[in-house]
């Protein structure tokens, strides 16, 4: 085995296939890592789950490997979440209070609170990922020296 010194991402992307299915260290569409973590999906290679559980995200993708460990969304996905669902549900009570005068409290009391909760438990997890996605398109907080975890089984590139 020889050594070899720094490789760079498009010397592992030319060597492997798996990493070469990902995007290459040039070209980083930023609309697609968005949309690929908004569904909760890998911004790499958009195969692999983004998340273990609800917000947890995945140290490295399961399928391409990408390390994911980078990734700093910190207070920005609860700031969007209350930005829009405020918007949202804000825009709702008025509109509705405007159109139906009659409507009893408890049907108000009701309704807002859920719907709210339920907009911000389906949100949540879903701006995260899009962030995580324009992190690493733009290479942000070590994404850009990410270099894919080898699989130990696998047929990766010799070091
Ligand atoms: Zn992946």
């Amino acid at each position: 085995m020889s050594m070899v010194s720094p490789r760079s991402y498009d010397d592992v992307a030319a060597a492997s296939p798996l990493v070469a299915k990902t995007e290459s260290a040039t070209n980083r569409d930023a609309w697609r890592a968005m949309r690929r973590g908004f569904m909760g999906n890998c911004p790499a290679c958009g195969e692999g789950k983004l998340f273990s559980r609800y917000l947890k995200v995945n140290d490295a993708c399961p399928v391409c490997h990408e390390e994911m460990h980078h990734q700093r969304a910190d207070d920005a996905p609860p700031y969007f979440t209350i930005l829009v669902v405020g918007h949202v549900v804000g825009a709702a009570m008025l509109a509705v209070e405007e159109s139906y005068d009659n409507l009893p409290l408890w049907l108000h009391i009701a309704v807002w609170p859920l719907l709210s909760l339920v907009l911000c438990l389906t949100l949540l997890p879903r701006f995260k990922g899009a962030l995580i996605g324009l992190q690493w398109a733009n290479r942000m907080h070590g994404f850009a020296t990410a270099i894919p975890v080898t699989p130990k089984s696998g047929s990766g590139p010799a070091l």
